[in-house]
């Protein structure tokens, strides 16, 4: 019996008022991501109603051996599609033990700068660009000794000859949903085995919360399917398109009547810190950002309405009813959207500059 088949023998044992609830953090590398799973006696309803917990950090690259307790303190509770019934997924952000965010909690410096913008309403909708690989290290159904047929019939595509993975992406997808997760759609991109989901329309921190779980869903679904995830932002080198992470924002005053004037000037300061975001808009970037397959070169800023080779665009559609959002093209697939979020506020509306 395939050992999937054989967990469903299992999986529907009564639980005699016990709850499993599986504690996520983002690991050392401010990428990976960490779970680790206890048995609760309630059924919580809020994350401040779960104990803080805490793990070996040394072994995750977060603590030194000596000193290795990384403190585990829940922020969002999500129902678990695994185990389902009234079992969860704890989203957890990690403190060291002096009380100092660990150095990938960059949840906390997000929530404090959402936390001063409350009243302008923040909205984001992240587009998560991926790449799904078999254990040989191999993009997912390409030929073993050579490459598909070049970029043009994959993006958006049906057929046996086109796309790879769409299991995976279906069942993540419904796992999303389960969850609670605000994912809006998904659909396959524009190199063969490439995929992109989207969360959104999320309000302030909770955009990072609903991604960082969406990421979790879909590396532990393909971890089921014995698929593995890439978020690297250029998997594979030469005429093949990278993966980003656009980031579509709005205030407000952009989404109402006279909403152009909003996102002119919010882009007018974002064009004045270009440095500044693409410092904390993911690794290894520059191999993506080079003017071509639809991005702009990262060393330079651009915009434009409709305009996909620019870093910022305007949809068309907001240009024609004069407001809405707009989308920052520069996050990698691997930025991480607690940062993108907040360098996103801090420019946009705290008016932080490179010279304050
Ligand atoms: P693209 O045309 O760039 O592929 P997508 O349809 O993939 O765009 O993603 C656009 C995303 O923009 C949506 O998923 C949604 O979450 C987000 N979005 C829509 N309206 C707003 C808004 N007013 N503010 C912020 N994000 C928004
Ligand atoms: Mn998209
Ligand atoms: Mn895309
Ligand atoms: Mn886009």
């Amino acid at each position: 019996m395939p050992s999937s088949a054989l967990l469903s023998r299992y999986s529907d044992l009564p639980q005699n008022g016990k709850i499993q609830a599986t504690y996520v953090w983002i690991g050392g590398s401010g990428s990976d991501l960490r779970c680790k799973s206890m048995t609760l006696d309630f059924v919580p309803t809020s994350p401040s109603q779960l104990k803080e917990w805490n793990f070996d950090g040394s072994s995750t690259g977060q603590a030194e051996g000596h000193d290795s307790d990384v403190y585990l303190r829940p922020c969002a509770i999500f129902k678990d599609p695994f185990a389902r019934g009234d079992n969860i997924l704890v989203l957890c952000e990690t403190y060291n033990r002096d009380g100092t965010a660990n150095v990938t909690n960059h949840r906390a410096a997000c929530a404090e700068a959402m936390a001063k913008v409350e009243a302008e309403e923040p909205w984001f909708g992240l587009e998560q660009e991926y790449t799904l690989f078999d254990v040989d290290d191999q993009p997912l159904g390409w030929p073993k000794n050579g490459f598909p047929g070049p970029q043009g019939p994959y993006y958006c595509a049906v057929g046996a000859n086109k796309i790879y993975g769409r299991d995976i992406v279906e069942a993540h997808w419904k796992a999303c949903v389960y969850a609670g997760v605000k994912i809006a759609g998904t659909n396959a991109e524009v190199m063969p085995a490439q995929w992109e989901f989207q969360v959104g329309p999320c309000h302030g921190i909770e955009m990072g919360d609903h991604l960082w779980m969406a990421r979790f869903l879909l590396e532990r679904v393909a971890e089921d399917f014995g698929i593995v995830v890439s978020f690297h932002p250029k998997p594979i080198k030469g005429d093949w398109n990278g993966a980003g992470l656009h980031s579509n924002y709005s205030t407000g005053p952009m989404r109402v009547e006279g909403g152009m004037a909003h996102i002119e000037a919010a882009i007018e300061k974002l064009s004045k810190r270009h440095q500044a975001h693409i410092a904390v808009y993911g690794a290894d970037n520059e191999q993506r950002l080079t003017g071509k397959h639809e991005t702009a070169s990262i060393s330079t800023f651009s915009y434009g309405v409709a305009n996909r080779g620019c870093s910022i665009r305007i949809p068309r559609s907001v240009a024609q009813c004069g407001y809405g959002y707009f989308e920052d093209r520069r996050p990698a697939s691997n930025a991480d959207p607690y940062q993108v979020t907040r360098v996103l506020v801090e420019t946009t509306i705290l008016g932080v500059t490179d010279e304050n």
